[in-house]
């Protein structure tokens, strides 16, 4: 007869939630442990309050980690996919509302997902322990895990502890980077963090155009003109800087990069819909179309106004050429992002770096410790916008659970 094992969760997030959730239903007996007064608190912020958890395209290519060398995030994607996700919240109570690939729930509130996870550790007998500050894990050889807090300093023993502290994005919802000091403590790696899922600023001024939402493809490069990623989708300028998904979803890598002492630029396509020739040809069969019009008011219906005036703006239209001109300001307008990309966490909805995933074999435990685990975002692994930080919340959550229930899947 197999023995009941004792799991502790330290951070009751998305991650710690799907743990404590697969570990008690594998018939672990489940100790979640929260540093805040409450459980799920970033949840309620996620997807501007409606919560996209999941997306039906869960690929590899929407990740970006720096230590991914032994494919973790595809083997962990591979194992909890859409189809998982789906039969998970349908199993507590969740029916998806599809937008794009996009899933939330169908009542489009975060509050009505974290109820029903609450619900499922209440089902399942789950301890939730808030307030528990000052978590400090001593993993002796042997099978014993000691969990020690303020609120019993004296420590409990568990068969496995899962570490899902989170990142350091959204402080006040409680990820602080304490979870990094306990994963450093007990011997594993983690790389330097920073901003991910950020809005970009850049060393120009953007007043001129901002507020205006257009569809727009950025490519990132480095100082030798190659390439390092490149996004398309909606385009939001502010003030000194590029918002927007397409924005946001490369913003993790300019950290990376500016974080290791190297310039970054963005060059912006402002008219993704074709190529250089193909707006060219556009631009010279409206000009022959509509022969009275100037420059200015050809560009009307195929931008926001205030972006016409920043295009044309530095182009003299009474000399040869300014069609091919317009078309360079348009398609590859070039910017440098500003290295105080990475001194700001304030706006990142989650973290580039953390935790190795060198340090992590397939199943999420620590290389370093048998029988303890991380989970979510404190991994070295951040998503595009779309429900892919969720996803991986949950994905790592629920292997870590079944694994530290010592159930395989
Ligand atoms: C504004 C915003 C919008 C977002 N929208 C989306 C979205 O729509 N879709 C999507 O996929 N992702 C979204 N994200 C990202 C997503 O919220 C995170 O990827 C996800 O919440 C990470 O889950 P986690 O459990 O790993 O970490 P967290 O949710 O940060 O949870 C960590 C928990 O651990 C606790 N904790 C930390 N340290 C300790 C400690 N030492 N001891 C005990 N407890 C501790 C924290 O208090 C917290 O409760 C959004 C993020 C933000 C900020």
């Amino acid at each position: 007869m197999s023995e009941v094992r004792r799991v502790a969760v330290i951070g009751a997030g998305a991650a710690g939630i799907m743990a404590g959730i697969a570990a008690a239903r594998s018939g672990a007996e489940v100790s979640l442990l929260e540093h805040t007064d409450s459980i799920g608190s970033k949840l309620l912020m996620t997807g501007n309050g409606k919560c996209n958890y999941t997306n039906t395209d869960i690929s590899r290519d929407s990740f970006h980690s720096g230590t991914d060398r032994d494919d973790r995030i595809g083997s962990i994607i591979t194992r909890f996919g859409y189809a998982e996700a789906e039969a998970f919240f349908k199993s507590i109570g969740i029916i998806g509302r599809e937008r794009r690939g996009c899933i939330y729930p169908y009542t489009d509130t975060a509050e009505s997902v974290r109820t029903a996870l609450r619900l499922e550790l209440k089902r399942l007998g789950v301890e939730i322990v808030c307030g528990c500050k000052n978590i400090k894990i001593i993993y002796k050889d042997g099978n014993r895990i000691r969990v020690t807090s303020d609120i019993f300093s004296g420590g409990r023993d568990f068969d496995s502890a899962i570490i899902a502290c989170g990142g350091l994005a959204a402080r006040k919802t409680g990820s602080d980077g304490s979870g990094y000091d306990l994963v450093r403590a007990l011997g594993a790696a983690t790389t330097d963090v920073y901003p991910a899922l950020t809005p970009i600023p850049l060393t120009e001024d953007l007043s001129v155009i901002k507020g205006i939402r257009c569809e727009a493809a950025l490519t990132l490069r480095d100082e030798r003109d190659r390439i390092i990623e490149s996004s398309v989708g909606e385009l939001q300028p502010f003030e000194n800087g590029l918002s927007g998904i397409c924005a946001l979803d490369i913003s993790g890598n300019a950290c990376r990069r500016i974080g290791a002492g190297e310039r970054v630029f963005i060059e912006t396509d402002y008219y993704p819909g074709c190529d250089d020739d193909g707006f060219y040809k556009l631009i010279k069969y409206r000009s022959e179309c509509f022969p009275e019009r100037n420059l200015t008011e050809l560009l009307n219906g195929l931008f926001p106004k205030k972006l016409i005036t920043y295009l044309v703006h530095p182009i003299d239209t009474r000399k040869e050429g300014y069609i091919g001109k317009l078309t360079e300001s348009v398609k590859h307008h070039r910017y440098e992002v500003s290295p105080q990309i990475i001194k700001d966490m304030s706006r990142a909805q989650t973290t580039a770096g953390g935790v190795s995933l060198e340090w992590i074999d397939e199943n999420c435990m620590l290389r370093c410790c048998d029988g303890i685990y991380a989970a979510g975002e404190i991994l070295d692994a951040d998503g595009v916008c779309g429900g892919y930080n969720l996803h991986f919340a949950w994905a790592t959550g629920y292997i870590s659970g079944l694994h530290a229930a010592g159930r395989a899947e």
